[in-house]
Protein backbone atom coordinates (compact mmCIF):
# COMPACT_ATOMS: atom_id res chain seq x y z
CA UNK A 1 0.00 0.00 0.00
CA UNK A 2 1.52 3.40 -0.87
CA UNK A 3 0.93 6.22 1.31
CA UNK A 4 1.64 9.64 0.91
CA UNK A 5 4.08 10.73 3.71
CA UNK A 6 4.77 14.70 2.15
CA UNK A 7 1.74 15.55 3.11
CA UNK A 8 1.60 19.38 4.26
CA UNK A 9 -0.24 20.35 6.96
CA UNK A 10 -2.96 22.44 5.86
CA UNK A 11 -2.66 26.26 7.28
CA UNK A 12 -4.24 27.01 10.50
CA UNK A 13 -7.72 29.31 10.48
CA UNK A 14 -7.24 33.03 11.75
CA UNK A 15 -9.31 33.04 14.10
CA UNK A 16 -6.92 29.79 16.02
CA UNK A 17 -3.48 31.38 15.42
CA UNK A 18 -5.52 34.74 17.38
CA UNK A 19 -7.00 32.39 20.43
CA UNK A 20 -2.90 31.31 20.80
CA UNK A 21 -1.67 34.54 20.39
CA UNK A 22 -4.21 35.91 23.31
CA UNK A 23 -3.37 32.19 25.40
CA UNK A 24 0.36 33.35 25.84
CA UNK A 25 -0.41 36.82 25.87
CA UNK A 26 -2.64 36.06 29.08
CA UNK A 27 -0.10 33.32 30.71
CA UNK A 28 2.42 36.33 30.05
CA UNK A 29 0.19 39.13 32.12
CA UNK A 30 -0.51 36.07 34.89
CA UNK A 31 3.29 35.53 35.32
CA UNK A 32 4.07 38.75 35.53
CA UNK A 33 1.15 39.60 38.24
CA UNK A 34 1.81 36.71 39.96
CA UNK A 35 5.81 36.39 40.53
CA UNK A 36 6.65 39.02 42.91
CA UNK A 37 3.75 37.30 45.46
CA UNK A 38 5.19 34.10 44.53
CA UNK A 39 8.39 35.58 45.53
CA UNK A 40 7.23 37.10 48.54
CA UNK A 41 5.47 33.94 49.74
CA UNK A 42 8.88 32.03 49.24
CA UNK A 43 10.66 34.12 50.89
CA UNK A 44 8.52 33.99 53.73
CA UNK A 45 8.02 30.24 53.98
CA UNK A 46 11.78 30.02 53.68
CA UNK A 47 12.47 31.81 56.14
CA UNK A 48 9.28 31.02 58.97
CA UNK A 49 11.28 29.03 61.09
CA UNK A 50 14.39 31.92 62.02
CA UNK A 51 11.53 34.41 61.67
CA UNK A 52 9.27 32.96 64.45
CA UNK A 53 12.06 33.02 67.00
CA UNK A 54 13.18 36.27 65.83
CA UNK A 55 9.85 37.40 66.40
CA UNK A 56 9.65 36.07 69.95
CA UNK A 57 13.58 37.31 70.71
CA UNK A 58 12.25 40.70 69.87
CA UNK A 59 9.17 41.11 72.10
CA UNK A 60 11.44 39.41 74.79
CA UNK A 61 13.35 42.58 74.16
CA UNK A 62 10.81 44.54 74.39
CA UNK A 63 10.16 45.35 70.84
CA UNK A 64 6.66 46.09 68.90
CA UNK A 65 6.02 44.22 66.24
CA UNK A 66 4.23 44.70 63.19
CA UNK A 67 3.59 42.29 60.35
CA UNK A 68 3.92 44.24 56.73
CA UNK A 69 2.24 43.33 53.21
CA UNK A 70 5.11 41.77 52.38
CA UNK A 71 5.16 39.12 55.09
CA UNK A 72 8.03 40.81 56.91
CA UNK A 73 7.99 42.21 60.38
CA UNK A 74 9.29 44.82 61.56
CA UNK A 75 9.74 44.55 66.02
CA UNK A 76 10.67 48.18 67.03
CA UNK A 77 11.59 49.92 70.32
CA UNK A 78 13.67 47.03 71.31
CA UNK A 79 15.79 48.01 74.57
CA UNK A 80 19.13 45.49 73.12
CA UNK A 81 18.90 42.33 71.73
CA UNK A 82 19.77 43.70 68.03
CA UNK A 83 23.49 45.09 66.59
CA UNK A 84 24.76 47.88 65.14
CA UNK A 85 21.22 49.74 63.97
CA UNK A 86 19.04 47.03 63.84
CA UNK A 87 19.67 43.15 62.80
CA UNK A 88 17.68 41.28 60.35
CA UNK A 89 17.01 37.63 61.23
CA UNK A 90 14.96 35.65 58.83
CA UNK A 91 11.93 38.02 57.72
CA UNK A 92 12.01 40.07 60.64
CA UNK A 93 14.00 43.42 61.35
CA UNK A 94 15.22 43.80 64.95
CA UNK A 95 16.03 47.15 66.28
CA UNK A 96 15.69 50.27 68.32
CA UNK A 97 14.70 53.31 66.61
CA UNK A 98 16.53 53.86 63.37
CA UNK A 99 13.21 53.19 60.99
CA UNK A 100 12.52 54.30 57.70
CA UNK A 101 11.51 53.35 54.40
CA UNK A 102 15.41 53.31 52.91
CA UNK A 103 16.02 50.70 55.97
CA UNK A 104 13.11 48.91 55.71
CA UNK A 105 14.02 47.61 52.15
CA UNK A 106 17.97 47.04 52.81
CA UNK A 107 16.64 44.76 55.57
CA UNK A 108 14.16 42.80 52.88
CA UNK A 109 17.26 42.55 51.17
CA UNK A 110 19.02 40.82 53.66
CA UNK A 111 15.83 38.51 54.31
CA UNK A 112 16.33 37.34 51.09
CA UNK A 113 19.96 36.59 51.54
CA UNK A 114 18.33 34.18 54.25
CA UNK A 115 16.15 33.12 52.22
CA UNK A 116 18.45 31.77 49.72
CA UNK A 117 21.47 31.16 52.07
CA UNK A 118 19.58 29.74 55.20
CA UNK A 119 21.15 29.10 58.27
CA UNK A 120 24.40 28.89 57.04
CA UNK A 121 24.17 33.23 56.25
CA UNK A 122 24.62 34.05 59.58
CA UNK A 123 28.43 32.52 59.28
CA UNK A 124 29.05 33.95 55.83
CA UNK A 125 27.72 36.88 56.91
CA UNK A 126 30.36 36.73 60.18
CA UNK A 127 32.42 35.41 58.03
CA UNK A 128 32.80 38.49 55.26
CA UNK A 129 33.02 40.90 58.45
CA UNK A 130 36.16 39.22 59.47
CA UNK A 131 37.59 39.32 55.62
CA UNK A 132 36.66 42.95 55.29
CA UNK A 133 38.00 44.06 59.03
CA UNK A 134 34.38 45.15 59.78
CA UNK A 135 34.33 47.36 57.55
CA UNK A 136 30.71 47.56 55.89
CA UNK A 137 31.43 48.90 52.40
CA UNK A 138 33.63 46.18 51.24
CA UNK A 139 30.73 43.76 53.11
CA UNK A 140 29.55 41.96 50.03
CA UNK A 141 26.41 40.77 51.51
CA UNK A 142 25.84 44.65 52.57
CA UNK A 143 26.58 46.09 49.64
CA UNK A 144 24.04 43.86 48.00
CA UNK A 145 21.54 45.25 50.45
CA UNK A 146 22.66 48.60 49.33
CA UNK A 147 24.65 50.85 51.30
CA UNK A 148 22.78 54.23 50.87
CA UNK A 149 19.79 52.47 52.17
CA UNK A 150 21.52 50.95 54.53
CA UNK A 151 22.42 53.89 56.00
CA UNK A 152 26.28 53.32 55.21
CA UNK A 153 26.83 56.48 53.47
CA UNK A 154 25.38 59.88 53.22
ZN1 LIG B 1 22.64 45.63 56.24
Amino acid sequence: MAHNQTQTKPPEPADTATRRNGILVALSVAVLFVSPQLVTMSRAVANLPVSAAAVAWGRTHGGTCHIHGDLTVSCSHMRDGYANGGTTVGNVWLYGDKGGTERQRHEIRHSDQWAMLGPVFPALYGAECARTAGDYHRNVFERSAGLHDGGYLP
